[in-house]
């Protein structure tokens, strides 16, 4: 290689690797190396394929890892980003990254890479179903972490498929905004819902995008100068009050969920009062309350408009306390306060939660805040804290609800109680094919009904004209609308053989 070429790769790995340790949080040099060793593996692995864009494989396993530091994932999840198309699209053999990455990295990327066989055509019912489904299959919250990386950044790049796929760049664009967004709703990582929103939203509904986008440049100016202004304010009447220890930052609504919030103003712009925001961070919550004191003192509030997520947190966990005030000169603004951890929580969600402590040491279950239950109760059952009886009651109850997620033979996901049979799916899809079930194939072979389906199984159902249920399917079903039909059937059977024999 002339030594011009080997001179510029060295500066572009040196430049790449540089980005993603810069956007990372405090970390050690042996996080260095781990994160370097996999990038320089990913590299050679995916040297002689592009991207549709044109650009070298590696600058979307960059684009990943950098996603990935931002919401401060830790070392090992940021080298698996880098990693996470080696198995399925590369020659490189699982053996090989179990040699040179270990066990956990490993299970990271078939995770994602199951993950991404996963296919979502838009039938909104299912969507809820696939989001637990996801979930469910993931089983390390951090391959999540990763496909939502890898998702940014593939909703971010989607122009160049759109130009030789357009249908398929809907397709994306449509799972994007009703799968992954509202998975990163549900791990409380709010800022990347909103960029995953708003990316995919030029590509579902276009004109909408461009109305939306031309009703907020409108306005941002004329707001843009008010929450310069309160802001000035603001600092002045802190300092008065003594508090020193704070930060602030505006922002103007992501455009997406501004879409969603006209359409119910009639796209009345003048009607939105969150359309911007002035945020204030704050060390404690104590000093939240002594923020929001001074605002009400300095600007008149909409009294119904002042919301305490602090007091009673949004079910994702959110906190922050929401008022809006008017600015004095015909405006209105809402302000948020919340503390600094509130503020991380908010942003990085179940990654805040996963990352390192002060001193650097990796946080254990056992310090994750309760706020976040449900995240917290998945991270546990990971890790296999099965202590307690109830505890285990509630997780079951409350997350997965003893659901399991199968398949139709076109792929749509069917949600059944644990335990549950193929006559409860049969009835489940129609009545009809219940009622007429003649036998059933799991997974492409023959199985009786009495079978216990299990997550992921594919199920078919055969019927016949002539079958009709037996008396014995009321022992295999376990859903209430199954056993409901199946009592009607063999009750109207037992009525006709009464009135034949009378
Ligand atoms: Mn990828």
């Amino acid at each position: 290689m002339p030594e011009e070429i080997i001179k510029k790769e060295t500066e572009d790995n040196t430049n790449d690797l540089r980005a993603i340790f810069d956007l990372m949080q405090k970390h050690s040099e042996e996080d260095e190396k781990l994160i370097t060793k996999a990038y320089k593996f990913a590299k050679e692995a995916h040297k002689n394929f592009e991207r549709l864009s044109g650009d070298p494989y590696i600058v979307h396993l960059v684009g990943t890892a950098k996603n990935l530091a931002e919401i401060k994932a830790d070392a090992e999840t940021i080298a698996a980003g880098l990693l996470h198309d080696v198995l399925e699209d590369t020659t490189t053999k699982k053996e090989d990254v179990v040699r040179e990455f270990g066990d956990d990295i490993t299970f990271m990327i078939e995770g994602v890479t199951k993950l991404g066989k996963i296919k979502y055509h838009g039938v909104e019912r299912h969507a809820e179903s696939l989001r637990k489904l996801f979930i469910a299959t993931a089983r390390d919250i951090r391959v999540l972490l990763i496909k939502l990386a890898d998702r940014l950044n593939n909703a971010a790049t989607l122009e160049s498929l759109h130009k030789v796929r357009p249908e398929k760049s809907r397709r994306i664009a449509l799972e994007t905004l009703e799968i992954y967004a509202p998975l990163a709703n549900r791990l409380g990582m709010g800022h990347i819902k909103g960029e995953l929103e708003d990316l995919a939203f030029p590509y579902i509904l276009p004109n909408e995008y461009k109305e939306t986008v031309r009703l907020r440049q409108k306005k941002s100016k004329e707001i843009m100068k008010r929450l310069e202004k309160i802001n000035r304010l603001l600092c002045k009447r802190l300092a008065k009050a003594g508090i020193t220890k704070f930060k602030t930052d505006f922002r103007v609504k992501h455009i997406y969920s501004l879409f969603l919030k006209l359409q119910k103003k009639n796209m009345d712009i003048d009607k939105i009062y969150d359309l911007s925001a002035l945020r204030i961070m704050v060390p404690t919550t104590e000093d939240c309350y002594r923020v929001l004191g001074i605002i009400h003192n300095t600007w008149r509030p909409l009294p119904e408009r002042l919301k305490d997520y602090i007091a009673v947190p949004k079910p994702n966990g959110y906190q922050s306390i929401h008022t809006v005030i008017f600015t004095g000169d015909g405006g209105i603004v809402e302000i948020q306060i919340r503390s600094e951890q509130m503020h991380n929580e908010a942003e990085y969600g179940i990654a805040a939660h996963l990352a390192y402590d002060e001193s650097g040491k990796k946080k254990t279950g056992g310090e994750l805040s309760k706020k976040l239950k449900w995240i917290t109760q998945l991270i546990e059952w990971q890790k296999g804290v099965h202590e307690s009886e109830s505890f285990l009651d509630n997780l079951k109850t409350d997350f997965f609800n003893n659901q399991i997620f199968v398949f139709t033979p076109k792929g749509d996901v069917v949600e059944l109680p644990e335990g549950a049979s193929p006559l409860d799916f049969a009835y489940l899809i129609h009545t009809d094919i219940g009622s007429h079930a003649f036998g059933a194939k799991v997974n492409g072979k023959m199985a009786s009904f009495d079978t216990a389906l299990k997550n992921g199984d594919i199920v078919e159902i055969i019927t016949r004209e002539k079958s009709t249920p037996s008396p014995k399917w009321l022992e295999y079903a376990k859903t209430s609308e199954a056993i409901k039909r199946i009592r009607i059937s063999l009750g109207n059977t037992k009525k006709n053989k009464e009135r034949l024999e009378r």
